[in-house]
Parts: structure tokens; C-alpha cells; sequence
């Protein structure tokens, strides 16, 4: 992507401050999804970008790595799989907590979504893991680490938004990429 590229996905995005609580600058991608130009820059890239990963599936979380995942994974020609907040998931599933600035949280994957132990042709299943953000990393690292639980390969991590100055990144493991660091 070009920085004028770059620039148009980001002009996309719209800034919501203090929401949902006072001091957070929300990241709207909702004016991202419903500006045709701007989402096929973005998608043309992450489609360029992992063609050759040789991945099995993509996995997005609850709920914006929804849209971003599926459309990925439709482009690609592989499955997707959904990374859901407890509780969503009617099969059989696995969790994975993490912490919040007050308690926790807890993701689910169900245990067969890539396969039997995780595998695909004899091995472990390549997976991306999809957001739209990484603020604090917690809820990527829990995705991260779930699809491992099952027995999968987590190959990266990908986000369209990256508030750096969280650090998150240092938090997980695998590799990560964002299109857009902030
Ligand atoms: P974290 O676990 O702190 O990295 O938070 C990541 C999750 O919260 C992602 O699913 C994001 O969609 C959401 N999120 C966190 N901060 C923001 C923000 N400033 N704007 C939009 N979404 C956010």
C-alpha cells in the first residue's frame, strides 16, 4: 500500500471520543465497511499479502474480525472460523481467559473448528488470526494461544488498526502485522 492508500483507509475510519467511556478514542470501522473504495484497497492488500501463506483458515474475533475475516478467507478460497465471547458457541468449545483493567474475559473457539487435533492434511492447520484493532493485545493473545489450545498453528496475527503506543504486540505469540500503525 501507498501512503496516499494508507491515508484513504485511514480517512475512512471515524474517531468517536469517549466512547464508550471518557478518554477512549473509539475506532469506528463501520464507515470503513460502507465506503467500497476504501474496502477494497484494504482487502485487495491483506489478499495480496497472505495469497502465498499457504494458510487453511482464517479465524476472526467477536464481532468487527467477523466481516474482515470472512471476506479474507471468501477471497482466499478457505474456511472461516469465529473466535466468540463465552457463552455464544453451541458445540463443544475451549476458552482461554484474560484480564481486564477490572477481572476478566473469556474467548471460545469450538474444539473440531479446524479439524480433528488441529490438523489439516497431516498437519497442524495454518490459521490468521483476524481483528480490526490491537489496543491492549489481551483479547488477540487469548485468540492467539486458543487456536494453539486446539492443537493449530496460529501464523500471524492481523489488524487493520494498531494503537502502538499500547504495546500490545510484546503480549503476543506470533508474528504481527497491522496495516495501519498508530
Ligand atoms: P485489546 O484486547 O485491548 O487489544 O482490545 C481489542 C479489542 O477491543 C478489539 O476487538 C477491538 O475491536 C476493541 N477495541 C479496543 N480499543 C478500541 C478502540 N479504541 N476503538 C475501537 N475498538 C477498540
Amino acid at each position: 500500500l501507498t501512503e496516499e492508500e494508507k491515508e484513504k483507509i485511514l480517512r475512512s475510519i471515524r474517531t468517536i471520543p469517549d466512547f464508550p467511556k471518557p478518554g477512549i478514542q473509539f475506532k469506528d470501522i463501520t464507515t470503513l465497511l460502507n465506503n467500497p473504495e476504501a474496502l477494497k484497497l484494504l482487502m485487495d492488500h491483506l489478499e495480496a499479502r497472505y495469497r502465498d501463506y499457504e494458510l487453511d483458515y482464517v479465524a476472526g474475533i467477536e464481532a468487527r474480525g467477523f466481516v474482515f475475516g470472512s471476506v479474507l478467507a471468501d477471497r482466499l478460497g478457505i474456511g472461516f472460523v469465529p473466535v466468540r465471547k463465552k457463552g455464544k458457541l453451541p458445540y463443544t468449545t475451549v476458552s482461554e481467559k484474560y484480564s481486564l483493567e477490572y477481572g476478566f474475559d473469556e474467548v471460545e473457539i469450538h474444539i473440531d473448528a479446524f479439524g480433528e487435533g488441529g490438523m489439516c492434511r497431516e498437519h497442524p492447520a495454518k490459521v490468521l488470526l483476524i481483528d480490526d484493532l490491537i489496543a491492549t493485545g489481551g483479547t488477540a493473545a487469548a485468540a492467539a494461544r486458543l487456536i494453539g489450545k486446539v492443537g493449530a498453528e496460529c501464523v500471524e496475527c492481523c489488524f487493520v488498526l494498531e494503537l502502538s503506543f499500547l504495546k500490545g504486540r510484546e503480549g503476543i505469540d506470533a508474528p504481527v502485522y497491522s496495516v495501519i500503525t498508530l
